[in-house]
């Protein structure tokens, strides 16, 4: 799986998902589990913050 090279143009609060079947990518500030497009299961290319 390559490295994602930049940690994605998203807001401060935002984390960055990508599609692991279509390679969608989607801001969010909340958890994304499913492509929007196509269902499959998204992965958190961000850190997740410590609460
Ligand atoms: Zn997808």
């Amino acid at each position: 799986m390559p490295t994602p090279t930049d940690p994605a143009p998203c807001s401060g609060d935002e984390q960055l998902f990508e599609c692991l079947a279509c390679g969608k990518r989607l801001c969010s500030a909340e958890k994304i589990t499913s492509c929007p497009g196509c269902g499959e299961t998204m992965q958190n290319l961000s850190t997740p913050r410590p609460e």
